[in-house]
């Protein structure tokens, strides 16, 4: 609760410390485990692409300067493989930073922010920590967007539109067509923010190009994705976002620190980027992987949500935190949800295949609830 005697700001007091699991480490050293299956964080268990050893040969200089604040180089491909302009790319130290950076820019106290619920925390941490309040569109009881109640919040016009497509951690996801109802839902003082962190694994059928719908709009928007999940650089940090206008990516551009994105970090993500076997090969392991283990699920009576991503939710029929506690003695790192209405469900990342049959071996262990 707040403490008016506390220098801290009332909203700090509002907001969750983040929840980021145990660490491979904690978890051999609490548990006493040797192998840990780490499937709480969607991390890629490839890792990135071979390329980024062309990065450790130049290192000493990449650490000598300051990096590029913009990262004109990174920006520049990226920019190309959208077709939009290099002004309309800003890079992010992680997309979480371009989270912060936008609520930063754009929240005042009392705006609503509208996202889908159960939700990405950091969506509604920034909004909290701004003195925003946070509108939460509930999935439906089929853990499918609520396309209708998206609509209706999109009209209510508030000061933003911020959501993952697919959605984390349900996993589901607007099609073009839902989408497209949304997007003509939207008043123009609102800015629509498509969070499309797990866009690689998603991209294909019945997934749209987000940037290709809303540039024919009038909206002011913008879309993030990350290097952290199908181009396994989570370590690393980065992301980036790309903006209806060159101005609105200005605005993110001051309010963002001038080296949000170091030197290391934009060099991997170009190697990365110049490897696309390597993330056809990550994307399609994680798809036939997420299938074998959807389908273990279902064989052992779990409900599972729909999923584009490289995770799957699934009601564990049980406290999720008691059931994670006992996978963890097993060696097992899933993510337990907490927030209200969603507490016996879990995330679960599809890892290697070892990984995968490391967790279904300690589910059964447990089971049933
Ligand atoms: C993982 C994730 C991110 C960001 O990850 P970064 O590592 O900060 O790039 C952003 N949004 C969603 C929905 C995510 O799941």
């Amino acid at each position: 609760m707040a403490d008016p005697s506390s220098p801290i700001r009332e909203e700090v007091f509002a907001i969750a410390p983040y929840n980021a699991g145990l660490t491979i480490d904690e978890v051999r050293r609490r548990h006493g485990v040797e192998v840990v299956a780490k499937l709480g964080s969607n991390e890629n268990p490839n890792g990135p692409s071979a390329g980024i050893a062309s990065v450790l040969s130049a290192i000493h200089e990449l650490a000598r300067l300051y990096p590029d604040p913009s990262g004109r180089a990174l920006t520049a491909e990226i920019a190309g493989r959208f077709g939009v302009e290099e002004s309309q790319v800003v890079l992010g130290n992680g997309s979480e930073d371009l989270i912060a950076v936008i609520c930063r820019a754009v929240v005042r106290p009392g705006d609503t922010v509208a996202t889908l619920y159960p939700s990405f925390p950091l969506h509604e941490d920034y909004t909290t920590l701004m003195g925003g309040r946070v509108d939460r569109i509930a999935v439906r009881p089929d853990l499918t967007i609520d396309v209708d109640a998206l609509v209706a919040a999109a009209r209510r016009k508030p000061r933003m539109l911020l959501f993952a497509n697919p959605m984390n951690p349900v996993g589901s996801w607007l099609t073009p067509a839902e989408l497209d109802r949304v997007i003509a839902a939207v008043d123009p003082e609102t800015l629509v923010v498509v969070d499309e962190a797990y866009a690689e694994y998603a991209a294909g059928q019945d997934y749209p190009s987000t940037v290709d719908l809303l540039r024919g709009t009038p909206l002011n928007w913008a879309m993030l994705r990350t290097f952290s999940k199908a181009y396994g650089l989570a370590g690393l940090r980065i992301g980036y976002g790309i903006a209806s206008s060159a101005e609105l990516c200005g605005f993110f551009d001051r309010v963002r620190t001038p080296f949000n994105t170091n030197a290391v970090a934009q060099a991997a993500a170009l190697a990365a980027l110049a490897d696309p076997a390597h993330l056809d090969l990550s994307v399609a392991m994680a798809l036939s992987e997420r299938d074998r283990i959807g389908k273990a699920l279902l064989d052992l009576g779990y409900r599972i949500a729909p999923s584009k991503c490289n995770f799957l939710f699934f009601d564990a029929d049980r406290d999720a935190t008691v059931l994670a506690e006992a996978l963890l003695a097993g060696g097992v790192i899933v993510k337990p949800w907490k927030q209200p209405g969603f507490e016996t469900f879990v995330r679960v990342s599809i890892g290697s295949p070892v990984e995968n049959d490391h967790f279904l071996a300690a589910l059964k262990a447990v089971s049933p609830a």
